[in-house]
């Protein structure tokens, strides 16, 4: 089988005329994946149990039980309870740490017989642009082992791109989505908050998190976004379903072009506007827009993000859950399981997060900050009352080196600077394929970003796929 062309859409066809069984592909994944983890660890688990969910899909199948995702071997990004198995958001606070209840995208997952291959590395409780965050050794870009596959669903991105799985899962606070299926040559869609429940998710920033797909093709993504999506009475920011109805398909684009030189590479620059010109050939009307507070987004993100970090992770006391320091008092045990179970980024963003919300500064910081979403979110409604979709490339840089930019969090923060104001308004975003860039002679994948308004995640699937057709 040639694994490294399959889509999900091909699959399919081949599971559903019994060219290949459920059991065959899976075990195909699961020998590549065996055989590249070794190098790349993007997978934290592979599970053991692979042949029988197979066969449970193959058993569907033969019933004409038949549907989207069944028989599709995906990988599930370390954050999302998948219930009996280790879920440890590669922290060592829950390194032992067994669900104890499904996910709602399992569930959902599970009704159709998608079959899971493993748990996918990823930065600690999802914080950090690089997945060197975790605690369990960093994930290796399939492009260059030599650098990192982005963040922080790394893991989820790194196995699509090198064939480890057919599809996965990750989350996307401030891009985690999008920026590693950019840095690894594969699609990332944040759907719109609301647009997937966030239950049996741990929580990063709660008014910023979506769990999203990374797949190989456009199509794909919206295949698997189909199963993921739905209400649910279980997380209170769960959007019914008719709020998703289909929105008309305009051609018109904007593009911020004040915001696009501070920081980005000239290549990635350069190739950004080839793509444009090709959107431009292929009837899309292009125009300027402004966003006047747009480059307030990534600061004021990492205020709001690390308020509600500190405070999402003040359930990890050594009691409820995970691993358990023994200290003198019961103060002396949330220390010891605190100081030893979290990662350095971790204990950053509570810092930095407690501090925000202290009396005295949360005035001056977490109130202005929420002062300056809320404009953002006013900016965003107005361009999106003249344009369809906002255009940028996903990330100003290609992939990094491992270990370049660990000692200075802020170079890594500056990562997000096109990803974090999506998050901060809530609206969809869809990262796709633009090419590639040569850094240290290696050949590396960027992607650009199209951008759609609150509800509308189906209009960015066809200029995705438009896209992924012109040459
Ligand atoms: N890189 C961003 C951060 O470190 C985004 C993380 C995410 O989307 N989970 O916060």
């Amino acid at each position: 089988m040639e694994l490294q062309t399959l889509t999900i859409v091909d699959a399919r066809k081949m599971l559903d005329t019994g060219e290949v069984t459920a059991v065959e592909l899976a075990e195909e994944y699961v020998a590549a994946a065996r055989e590249m983890n070794t190098q790349l660890n993007a997978y934290l688990e592979i599970f053991e149990d692979v042949h029988e969910q197979a066969q449970k899909a193959d058993e569907m199948i033969a019933a004409g039980n038949i549907f989207p995702m069944t028989g599709i071997p995906i990988a599930i990004k370390d954050n999302i309870l998948i219930k009996g198995r280790v879920s440890s958001g590669a922290s060592k606070i829950l390194e032992n740490y067994v669900a104890t209840y499904d996910a709602y995208v399992i569930e959902k997952l599970k009704a159709e017989g998608a079959v899971f291959l493993g748990r996918t590395n990823m930065d600690e409780f999802a914080m950090g642009g690089s997945t060197e965050n975790s605690a369990f050794g960093p994930t290796k870009n399939p492009h260059d082992i030599a650098r990192i596959p982005g963040g922080s669903s790394g893991g989820s991105a790194a196995v699509v791109a090198a064939h480890m799985a057919l599809a996965s899962l990750g989350t996307d606070t401030g891009g985690s989505i999008r920026q590693p299926a950019a840095l690894c040559g594969v699609v990332g869609f944040k759907p719109t908050y609301g647009a997937v429940s966030r239950f049996g998710t741990m929580a990063m920033g709660s008014s910023l998190d979506q769990i999203g797909p990374i797949t190989k093709t456009v199509t794909d993504a919206e295949l698997l976004f189909g199963t993921i999506r739905g209400h649910d009475s279980r997380d209170a920011t769960s959007r019914p379903d008719a709020y998703f109805s289909e929105s008309q398909q305009g051609k018109r684009i904007g593009v911020p072009r004040h915001f696009l030189k501070e920081g980005t590479d000239e290549d990635v620059l350069e190739a950004f506007n080839e793509s444009l010109k090709k959107l431009e050939a292929h009837g899309y009307e292009i125009v300027d827009i402004e966003l006047p507070n747009i480059q307030y987004a990534l600061a004021t993100y990492y205020i709001i993000m690390p308020a509600e970090v500190s405070t999402n992770l003040a359930r990890y006391d050594g009691i409820r859950y995970g691993v358990h320091h023994d200290g003198e008092t019961l103060l002396g045990d949330y220390m010891q399981t605190r100081g030893k179970g979290f990662g350095a980024e971790a204990r950053r963003r509570i810092l930095l997060g407690t501090f925000v919300l202290s009396s005295g500064y949360v005035d001056a910081y977490y109130r202005k900050a929420t002062a300056v979403r809320n404009q953002l979110k006013k900016e965003f409604e107005k361009v999106f009352a003249g344009v369809d979709f906002i255009v940028t490339p996903t990330s100003p840089t290609p992939a990094f080196k491992i270990g370049e930019k660990v000692n200075d969090p802020v170079a890594m923060y500056a990562a997000d600077i096109f990803t974090v104001p999506v998050n901060m308004t809530g609206v969809p975003a869809l990262s796709v394929p633009m090419g590639t860039v040569v850094r240290d002679g290696s050949t590396l994948p960027i992607g650009i970003q199209f951008i759609a308004k609150h509800g509308a995640d189906t209009a960015l699937f066809a200029i995705g796929k438009d896209f992924e057709k012109m040459k």
